[in-house]
């Protein structure tokens, strides 16, 4: 556990140690349930093109709604997946379930061009993941560039030759790749510039205090700019204020995910969304 924190991070053991060990024994035990059983759920949230106000994709997230336990949100299961292996079978379970889904939205002719899955850093080491997506996406019927998959810079510390060879097989098969969480942990520019990405997602603590200080606008153009010239779309997370979504616009963002327009949701409320959207399009103010 305390090696699994990574260098420089450190961990004591204190008297709440083994009820914490304790919590997530029962975590792990039904989450595996919860996965078998499938009830598992994904909800969908918005990104939206802020020069067009058209809808530019949607991420698909986990959800588990324990009837023990209750929500229990993705930052606490997540990482209990990974510990204990079950993120591989969590992982093909979203990736299935999110082109199913889109498979379903281009039968019905609904207007959602591509959906984003997450991929744990676990699973880009997998060497069956390019097997895989390819089965997947033909299983389904869904054309690659309908598709986006999102790795985060975690991925890369073990294994870069690894990470590399990946990304391009997943590009090679018309797959979109896209950095998560830019700018947080162990982001290099490095590794922004080196990787066959199609789209950077800035990460949301750029949000905060983005529109009064300088300093914070500063480094997100800089990102823009950056990512541009590598010819990536640059996707801002976590917009929440009218102000955040201006400023955005402003310097050049070209898509917006954020509460600001509309929270994660089930695909029936999307649905709905949707069609007051063909009606009153949101953008920024
Ligand atoms: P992420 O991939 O960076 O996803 C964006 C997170 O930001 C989501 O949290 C979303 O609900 C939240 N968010 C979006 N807009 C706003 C906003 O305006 N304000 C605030 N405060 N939050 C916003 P969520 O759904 O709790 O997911 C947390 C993380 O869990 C995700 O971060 C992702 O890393 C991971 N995750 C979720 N589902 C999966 C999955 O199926 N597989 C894997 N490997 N990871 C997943
Ligand atoms: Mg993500
Ligand atoms: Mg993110
Ligand atoms: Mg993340």
């Amino acid at each position: 556990q305390a090696k699994k924190a990574g260098r420089g991070c450190y961990r004591f053991f204190h008297p709440s140690m083994s009820e914490q060990t304790n919590d997530h024994v029962i975590l792990a035990s039904n989450l595996r349930e919860a996965i078998a059983d499938r009830r598992l759920t994904l909800v969908y949230q918005p990104q939206v093109n802020v020069a067009t106000g058209a809808l530019h994709g949607v991420e698909a997230l986990s959800r588990w709604n324990d009837p023990v336990l209750g929500a229990v949100p993705p930052g606490r299961f997540i990482p209990v997946a990974e510990e204990t292996g079950q993120i591989r079978a969590l992982g093909a379970w979203s990736l299935r379930m999110a082109c199913e889904q889109m498979a379903n939205w281009i039968a019905r002719g609904v207007p959602v061009p591509t959906v984003s899955v997450n991929l744990s850093a676990i699973q880009f080491q997998d060497p069956e993941l390019v097997s895989q997506l390819a089965t997947v996406l033909h299983q389904t019927n869904v054309p690659p560039e309908r598709l986006i998959v999102e790795l985060t810079e975690t991925t890369m510390i073990e294994n870069f030759e690894q990470t590399m060879t990946t990304a391009l097989a997943i590009r090679n098969l018309g797959i979109g790749l896209s950095m998560d969480d830019f700018g947080t942990g162990y982001s290099s520019l490095a590794n922004l510039a080196s990787l066959p990405l199609s789209e950077v997602k800035i990460d949301r603590s750029f949000m905060k205090g983005f529109g009064s200080t300088g300093n914070v606008r500063q480094v997100v153009t800089a990102i823009i700019r950056i990512g541009h010239t590598l010819g990536m779309t640059v996707i801002a997370e976590g917009v929440e204020e009218p102000d955040q979504c201006n400023e955005l616009r402003a310097i050049g963002c070209d898509v917006i995910q954020g509460y600001y327009f509309a929270r994660p949701m089930d695909t029936a409320s999307l649905d709905t969304w949707l069609r007051q959207r063909r009606a009153e399009p949101v953008t920024c103010p």
